[in-house]
């Protein structure tokens, strides 16, 4: 296993692959790469002059083959990588994260590519989402040890992404004995997560901040579609009237239910298991309206050719949730397809607003809360976006 960059492999970046570094974006595709094949780990990077650019991860499989690490002169040791962890976790203390789970490291977005690492309480649970990062698993983890001091770690290694880099998926504890559920509180909302089964490394973390902001501005009947574990659903049961919740997936439902019994004004939320699409038609037809509406809906567009697909999906329900809102009524709207720009998601809100015949106004434009930053020469960094709208009828 490479340990340091000091007995690094040197690989040889074309013109157009240094311009992009130069811009800031830490990836050279394989059609930039001017240097025969090597062993998935730690390189020297150099342009076609030979002048030293830096050291990088290599992953001999994927498309995506360097991703850019340190300047020249750094060597990448398990202190370089203890350094670059502190400098993430430091900047979440200026943050006020008012959770006891939040995301310490957002890959690339931290300087810190291809690598995840959430914080739930003493709990980690990390992703190694590269085969260069993977020949350095030993050094990660031993830095991710001595400075976050963990009481155990779970490498949620089971996302697809694994597959372009020719990595197995797998789950596997890496230090002490991760427990099967941990109690996380966000705000004054409290709700368990099982860091091996849940969505990602547990949970949904990008929309903290929504949930939060939705809690303080529910008010009378609330919708929440697409609750998973139920969390806008309970946020909004703090202040509002009476919320309905909807998933179509019955063991989503399950955990939503024992994690509502953990709220004060949980319990009287009402559960429905369905398909968001019919029943926000039923809805419509039946004449419901509804103060507050939360659409939450998961990523419609996976790759780029189904964008136009998605947009027709997110279309339609939003229209649908346009038109069950009362006079005034709260819609916070949302979209993590990476592949839908906040423009072509705006676009479509417009159209479904004209059609709707709804007067709507946008009260504020959100996404993914700050401990998943977004990195301007980065595009890929940035993913949840969302509107916060009004009814002005
Ligand atoms: N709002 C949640 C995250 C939602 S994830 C949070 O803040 O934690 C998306 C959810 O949509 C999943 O629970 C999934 O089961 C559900 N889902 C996917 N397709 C659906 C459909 N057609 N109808 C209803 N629910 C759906």
């Amino acid at each position: 296993m490479t340990r340091t960059s000091d007995r690094a492999e040197t690989v040889v970046v074309g013109r157009r692959g240094v311009a992009r570094l130069r811009r800031g974006h830490p990836w050279v595709y394989r059609s930039d790469i001017r240097s025969g094949d090597r062993q998935a780990g730690l390189v020297s990077l150099v342009d076609e002059r030979g002048t030293a650019l830096g050291t990088a991860l290599w992953s001999p499989r994927s498309e995506i083959r360097v991703r850019y690490l340190a300047p020249p002169g750094d060597v990448v040791d398990p202190s370089w990588w203890a350094r670059r962890l502190c400098v993430a976790a430091a900047r979440r203390v200026t943050l006020g994260i008012d959770s006891t789970a939040y995301r310490v490291v957002h890959a690339e977005g931290d300087a810190l590519p291809s690598l995840v690492v959430d914080r739930y309480g003493d709990l980690i649970v990390a992703q190694l989402l590269s085969a260069g990062l993977e020949a350095v698993r030993a050094d990660v983890l031993e830095a991710i040890h001595d400075v976050l001091r963990p009481s155990a770690v779970l490498l949620r290694n089971d996302t697809s992404v694994r597959r372009h880099e020719g990595l197995p998926l797998e789950i596997t504890a890496a230090a002490g004995s991760p427990p099967d559920e941990i109690d996380v509180r966000e705000g004054t909302v409290r709700f368990g997560v099982r860091p091996r089964e849940g969505q990602k490394t547990g949970a949904f973390l990008d929309q903290r901040d929504n949930r939060l902001l939705m809690g303080a501005v529910a008010t009378g009947r609330c919708l929440d579609v697409f609750t998973y574990h139920g969390l806008f659903a309970i946020h909004m049961s703090a202040r509002g009237q009476s919320v309905q919740a909807v998933d179509s997936s019955s063991a989503a439902l399950a955990v939503a239910r024992t994690n509502a019994d953990r709220n004060p004004a949980g319990s009287s939320i009402h559960w429905v298991e369905a398909n968001a699409f019919d029943h926000l038609r039923r809805l419509e037809q039946t004449g419901e309206q509804f103060d507050t509406v939360v659409l939450d809906p998961p990523a419609f567009a996976k790759a780029r050719g189904s964008v136009e697909r998605a947009l027709r999906g997110y279309k339609e329900i939003n229209l649908r949730a346009m038109r069950l809102l009362a006079p005034g009524g709260l819609l916070l709207t949302c979209s993590c397809s990476y592949h839908v720009s906040r423009e072509r998601f705006t676009t479509m809100l417009a159209d479904a607003a004209a059609d709707s015949r709804r007067r709507l106004g946008v009260v504020r434009y959100v996404g993914q809360a700050p401990d998943h930053p977004e990195l301007l020469t980065v595009p890929e960094t940035g993913y949840l976006k969302g509107v916060l709208l009004r009814s002005l009828e």
